[in-house]
């Protein structure tokens, strides 16, 4: 056994599962809902658990006119009047590139409470779970990124590089806080040279997400009678032969997708997700609006994915005399996603996976996952990043979420596992 295992084997040791579970229950029974007060609440919790810890604490108020103002700014789907900024250093050796630990405090909201077992806002732990809104995505990964810095800076091992642990807010509806963090890195010129952000991956490996685009179509017809139908045009009909060629738009989309992407049936889905036409049954309706989301290929940027959508629209117009004099108007709004990945081949990513094999035995799947993420933002800015976090994303936003506490203890030693041997492949 080298000096780096036995280093390895002591600070795992450090970890104490019921300080691991306990600090989850704390920071879920915050209801940090997105564009609430308790957002700012959550984000001071992490910088006052963090400078009790003993790391240099660097924390501020958010300028919102500011950013919310910038070209860049990646959109905010809530009102939000405040925001803090949270970012945590223990220092390394200076030997090597500093790693950014990063996880976002606001939660989705509870939706219908009659489907919870349990208050979502009072944790409950059993049978092996801790259960309310937020455990898995994602106050359970960033606990676990935080105590995984936290074993490292109390064993004393000494680290290659600065490891930074950022709190952030506003991911949920855009990415307000990571966007913010971004300008105060490049403000206070720090280097950060990787990121993992503990998003639930059920303990895979994500290097990549897909883009997401909102959009709305606007159909319009004539209006008449009922009876005499049709000497009017109804934009439902109109509407109904863009729904057919989005269909043939997404499957044509998907059809030779990037090898990240693969496990998934359809990778880069193109969904409807409102549809509303007419005002009366015996109307012959004029105006059918419906608003939907588009993915976005990983090797592609939003742009070109707009202009496909378009594209496909305006062809409607060579084979609807009515289309061709009235096209479907398409408008762009709401949260708009970029793609981002990091190559599978790159170091982080093969090192965080040695990392999980040293912990588990068992190597890692990795994979593209279909959503956007704040990933984006930190690939954006020339840093590597990949998910890997606990809990399955499946059960994120829904009534009853949870997360396997063993899964939360195996993501902080293979962060200790990365942190300390951060070459490790
Ligand atoms: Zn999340």
């Amino acid at each position: 056994m080298d000096s780096r295992r036995t280093h390895s084997s002591d600070v795992l040791d450090g970890v104490d599962p019921r300080q691991v579970v306990d600090a989850v229950e704390r920071v879920v029974a915050i209801a940090s809902i997105g564009g609430t007060p308790a957002e700012v609440t959550a984000q001071e919790f992490f910088a006052q658990a963090w400078t009790d810890d003993g790391f240099d604490v660097d924390t501020w108020h958010l300028d919102l006119p500011d950013l919310t103002t910038r070209a860049d700014f990646p959109g905010m789907e809530v009102d939000r009047c405040a925001g803090v900024g949270v970012l945590a250093r223990i220092p390394g050796t200076g030997s090597g590139p500093a790693t950014l630990l990063l996880g976002h405090t606001d939660v989705v909201p509870p939706g219908d409470l009659s489907a919870w077992h349990t208050d979502p806002f009072t944790p409950v732990v059993a049978d092996g779970q801790i259960i309310g809104r937020g455990t898995t995505d994602m106050k359970a990964g960033l606990v676990a990124a935080w105590f995984a810095a936290r074993a490292v800076h109390t064993a004393g091992v000494p680290v290659p590089g600065d490891i930074y642990l950022a709190a952030v807010s506003g991911e949920e509806d855009g990415g307000l806080g990571t966007f913010a963090l971004l300008d105060r890195l490049a403000a206070r010129g720090i280097d950060i040279a990787r990121c993992i952000i503990p998003e639930p991956t059920d303990l895979d490996i994500v290097p990549a997400n897909g883009g997401a685009l909102t959009f709305r179509l606007i159909a319009r017809g004539a209006a008449t009678h009922a009876s005499r139908r049709r000497e009017g045009v109804s934009a439902i009909e109109k509407f109904a032969l863009a729904l057919t060629a989005l269909a043939e738009l997404e499957a044509a989309r998907n059809g030779a997708v990037d090898p990240l992407m693969q496990r998934w049936d359809v990778a880069y889905p193109l969904s409807i997700g409102t549809v509303q036409a007419g005002d009366w049954a015996s109307t012959v309706p004029d105006l059918c609006i419906a608003e939907g989301r588009l993915g976005v290929a990983l090797d592609e940027t939003p742009d070109q994915a707009r202009a496909a959508l378009e594209q496909a629209l305006a062809a409607l117009s060579h084979t609807d005399p009515w289309l061709a004099e009235h096209p479907i108007e398409v408008q762009w709004w709401g949260g708009q996603f970029a793609p981002g990945r990091t190559d599978p081949a790159h170091p982080l990513v093969t090192s965080v996976a040695a990392a999980h094999e040293q912990i588990t035995g068992r190597v890692p799947a990795i994979y593209g996952a279909p959503y956007g993420s704040d990933l984006r933002l930190l690939v954006g800015a020339g840093i590597p990043t990949l998910q890997y976090g606990p809990g399955d994303s499946a059960v994120a936003h829904a009534p009853n979420e949870w997360v396997s506490i063993d899964d939360v203890l195996t993501c902080t030693r293979t962060l200790i596992t990365f942190l300390i041997s951060p070459d490790l492949t």
